[in-house]
């Protein structure tokens, strides 16, 4: 895949609004949130492993992964975070590798909360921060997840700052605007995406 776009930004900031509207025009889009889900599935050796560490007792009845008894785990235990982190974390690096090298469309974008923070930020050639006003991504969160203004704060002060973001990214996304405004604004990306693809740059 010549071309890798990055797209990250804050909690409710409009990732997945602005993915969809790539996915409509055609574009594969891996999400590095999937590709956590993909390498626990029944079949996967990370599975496997994991039932072997925490107990029989961390899968459900179907053998798949009871991702609640897990958080339970690791919550406040640094150890068993640390061993689960090391376990995962090259196993979900190679699945979005994988997932990227398997694109056809004529460029890939690839989603990620954390693309700043860990070294996704090199498997793309351009970050794309999506960027609302603080305001509007608390409103937008709380009517999404039906969470409490207190909730949405605290996961807003645990993600890296708007400002900090925004001085990482190649391309800001506004998107304190409409969907429409969205719309328009994703399609201008598209066309300058495509011709960039094309030009192998
Ligand atoms: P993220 O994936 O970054 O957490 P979402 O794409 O889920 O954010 O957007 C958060 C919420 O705000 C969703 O309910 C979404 O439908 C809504 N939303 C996103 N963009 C807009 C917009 N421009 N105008 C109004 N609502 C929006």
């Amino acid at each position: 895949m010549s071309l890798v776009v990055g797209i990250t930004g804050g909690i409710g900031s409009g990732k997945s609004a602005v993915t969809r509207k790539f996915e409509d025009r055609g574009i594969t889009v891996v999400d590095a949130d999937i590709a956590a889900r993909v390498v626990v599935e029944p079949g996967r050796p990370a599975l496997a492993a994991i039932a072997n560490h925490f107990g029989a007792d961390i899968l459900l009845a179907d053998g798949s992964l009871d991702r609640a008894a897990l958080r339970q785990r690791v919550f406040s235990n640094d150890a068993e975070r640390s061993w689960l982190e090391q376990l995962t974390h090259p196993l979900i690096g190679q699945e979005i590798v994988d997932q990227l090298e398997a694109v056809t469309s004529p460029y890939a974008i690839f989603a990620s909360p954390l693309l700043l923070e860990t070294s996704q930020r090199e498997l793309v050639e351009l970050v794309a921060v999506v960027d609302v006003p603080e305001d509007v991504q608390l409103e937008r969160t709380m009517a999404r997840d039906d969470n409490d203004e207190g909730q949405v704060k605290r996961i807003m002060a645990a993600q890296m700052k708007r400002a900090e973001r925004l001085e990482m990214a190649d391309i800001v996304i506004d998107n304190s605007g409409s969907l429409e405004r969205l719309e328009s604004v994703v399609e201008a990306l598209h066309v300058q995406f495509l011709a960039r693809a094309e030009l192998g740059t």
